[in-house]
């Protein structure tokens, strides 16, 4: 028989509760901060990734479902989500004006992986993208929401990890230093890094290996080599952290996988399941617009993996309340057809209501219905419809009662 393919998975039963929750929790955060959704397709052309995500990125370089489609374009299935939104804003002129943009997705990403426990090949991601806000104030905004909306899903221990990549002026003078730094110790260096020194030196300071990262110690920092402006972005996010209550640490080795962030570049650290991890990162990428060919405009953002976020929801709260709804079950043939105009009217009023459509015994009925955790069934055989009620077996309790019909509607939401 056929299986899903590797690295893919359907969604359903609790999973797909918590995923449901969690998007239903970032839209209402969305559209409090006057956010709107943007839908953008999962294919694009491939050059929409090699010029913004960057051809030496791992994500381009090696983890891309590309493809040559029947009309010989090259193709790719999108790795994640900011290229395509910024492909989309340029497209319909949605920066023409100097308004902000506040712009929000959420949807399935590609990414060709090695298996591993918690990552996908097909996996999903909420984002937030500001445009045209240049201020360490619309950082602050942006971070607010996306903290807010995680202690709104129950995490507690959530921290900050930030970060200056500073801005393509001022990065060659700490290229040179650190390439100085490196040069004195490459022994030591793995040599993925070796190739790393030479194509973006950044890469050099996020490498996994236990041994780079301890030849690190003492390097050069870039925050000390920022310019003035970029300097004085970084210390009033500071201090607008500071102010909001936002727990932060900073951290000179974190530059993020992509290679088109300038100046603020973070993560979320969460001790929620025990062990620190990195739940989610971002920065700003002013640069990134018009590289894609649009006008020179400031953007920021930021996206998290929901799938990863289901996983930490069902591991701290378990399985999603679900509230299964009251089973209408009709006996005999008029009873069936008064169920069915019933039941429309019940659903139009806005109630929740499964209809038994199988027409075979009570007992059957009831056993599905008591399966399926429904908590109440109401049924309708001729002498109820003789008499305009419906008898209400309270499944859980086991007890029955009689419901003139006119009344069900108030009785179920009442409950
Ligand atoms: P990135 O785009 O690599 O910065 O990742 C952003 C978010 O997407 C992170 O929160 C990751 O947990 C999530 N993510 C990235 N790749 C995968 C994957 N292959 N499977 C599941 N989640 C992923």
């Amino acid at each position: 028989m056929a299986q899903s393919v590797k690295g893919t998975r359907d969604l359903f039963g609790n999973e797909l509760d918590w995923f449901q929750r969690i998007e239903d929790t970032a839209r209402r955060a969305f559209q409090r901060h006057g956010y709107w959704e943007i839908r953008t397709p999962i294919l694009e052309e491939i050059e929409v990734f090699k010029r913004s995500v960057g051809e030496s990125s791992d994500i381009v370089h090696k983890e891309m479902y590309d493809f040559l489609d029947k009309g010989n374009r090259h193709v790719a299935m999108r790795p994640e989500n900011t290229a395509g939104v910024v492909r989309a804003m340029i497209q319909h002129k949605l920066l023409a004006s100097s308004d902000p943009q506040l712009l929000y997705y959420i949807g399935p990403m590609f990414r060709y992986e090695r298996m591993q426990a918690g990552r996908y090949r097909q996996f999903w991601q909420i984002g937030a993208e500001s445009f045209q806000v240049a201020s360490p104030e619309s950082e602050a905004e942006s971070l607010l929401l996306l903290y807010d909306f995680l202690r709104e899903l129950g995490l507690v221990q959530l921290r900050f990890s930030i970060n200056s990549v500073g801005t393509p002026e001022c990065r060659p003078a700490f290229h040179a230093a650190f390439r100085a730094f490196f040069q004195a110790r490459e022994a030591q260096f793995c040599e993925d890094c070796h190739r790393r020194i030479q194509e973006n030196p950044l890469r050099v300071l996020d490498c996994k290996s236990p041994q780079c990262q301890a030849a690190l110690e003492g390097h050069p920092v870039l925050v000390e080599f920022l310019d003035p402006a970029s300097r004085a972005h970084h210390e009033r996010l500071k201090e607008l952290l500071t102010a909001l209550d936002l727990p932060f640490e900073e951290n000179p080795r974190l530059v993020r996988g992509l290679d088109y962030y300038t100046r603020t570049a973070f993560e979320v650290l969460s001790t929620d399941l025990g062990a620190q991890s990195a739940l989610l990162g971002g920065g700003r990428y002013d640069g990134l617009v018009k590289q894609l060919g649009g006008p020179d405009v400031a953007a920021f953002g930021w996206s998290i993996g929901l799938d990863r976020l289901a996983m930490l929801m069902q591991a701290l709260h378990g399985t999603a309340p679900r509230k299964p709804a009251p089973v209408l079950i009709p006996l005999g043939g008029p009873a069936t057809l008064k169920a069915l105009a019933l039941a429309r009217e019940w659903w139009q009023a806005g109630l929740d209501l499964i209809l038994e459509t199988r027409g075979g015994s009570l007992k059957k009925a009831l056993t599905t219905a008591n399966r399926t955790g429904a908590p109440l069934a109401l049924i309708l055989g001729d002498g109820e419809l003789e008499q305009g009620v419906v008898a209400v077996k309270d499944l859980a309790a086991g007890t029955q009662e009689t419901w003139p019909l006119a009344e069900v509607p108030a009785r179920l939401s009442a409950r």
